[in-house]
């Protein structure tokens, strides 16, 4: 008798086991047949063999530029440089591998225009940096330069070394977008490196947005920016929109306050596409 009663719950658990599989939908009795397959896998299946990335040799210390970088100042001059109001050649000054912001003559953007792409730029507050929150070695860099004055992008510059002032306009912060993830400002006087991935904007014919902006920040070899999306250009007043444009010079702020200039020194761009 229990012989027969052990069978017949045997019989019923097969039974009710059929069933469910069956009642199953199709992905997950394809599972089976995954798991068998994977069984059968070989290491081969699943390695790919091209496209082959191209060779970069690296520079020979961390913050100097790769062998496909372009080399936008390498503290000889400002020829890759041209003034943003009227395009003629720059006019900062530069001197012992350094280039200095001329107030007096405005801001300056690269004669290149570019979509995507990395950048390296190191800065450097003077030691002898006067004034307080914006108006103190304030300037900026502008990812994608899309007009005269201030128009387009900008990763502010500043000194927020001890210097209080709006967290979504501190060094490191997209202009009134976006508050950095940390303050790793060095004090005036000692350098400062931004590495930057910019992904620019595209468009729809209609001028629309098609893909929105992204920037990542890393201030000092710390993160500040991450794979941050832009809500449009970077503007000192009103909300922030975008306008259509297909590439786009980078630009240096030679910004109005009264504070001492700031230092530019080893800049290098990748582009990307
Ligand atoms: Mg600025």
């Amino acid at each position: 008798m229990r012989n027969s009663v052990s069978s017949l719950l045997a019989y019923a658990v097969l039974v009710a086991a059929s069933v469910s599989l069956l009642s199953q939908p199709a992905g997950a009795r394809q599972g089976q047949a995954t798991s068998s397959s994977q069984t059968n896998a070989k290491p081969e299946d699943t390695e790919v063999w091209e496209p082959v990335p191209k060779v970069v040799t690296p520079g020979p210390t961390c913050g100097a530029p790769p062998s496909d970088a372009i080399v936008l100042f390498d503290g000889k001059n400002l020829d890759e440089w041209v003034s943003v109001k009227d395009k003629s050649p720059a006019q900062w000054t530069v001197s012992d591998g350094v280039m200095t912001v001329n107030k007096a003559v405005g801001s300056i953007e690269t004669k290149r225009a570019f979509k995507d792409y990395q950048l390296h730029v190191e800065w450097r507050v003077p030691e002898n940096i006067s004034g307080t929150g914006q108006a103190r070695g304030n300037s900026g860099i502008f990812l994608a330069s899309t007009g005269t004055g201030d128009a387009g992008y900008e990763l502010q510059v500043l000194d927020v070394y001890n210097n209080k002032t709006y967290v979504n306009g501190m060094a490191g912060s997209i202009y009134k977008q976006a508050i950095p993830l940390a303050n790793p400002c060095r004090k005036p006087g000692e350098w400062n490196v931004y590495d930057i991935v910019w992904t620019a904007p595209t468009f729809n014919g209609d001028g629309s947005v098609k893909t929105p902006a992204y920037a990542t920040v890393l201030f000092n070899g710390v993160l500040v920016e991450n794979h941050y999306e832009l809500k449009g250009e970077t503007l000192y007043i009103g909300k922030p929109f975008y306008k259509a444009y297909t590439s786009a010079p980078i630009k240096l702020q030679a910004h109005g306050d009264k504070s001492e200039p700031i230092s530019f020194r080893n800049i290098w761009v990748r582009p990307l596409e």
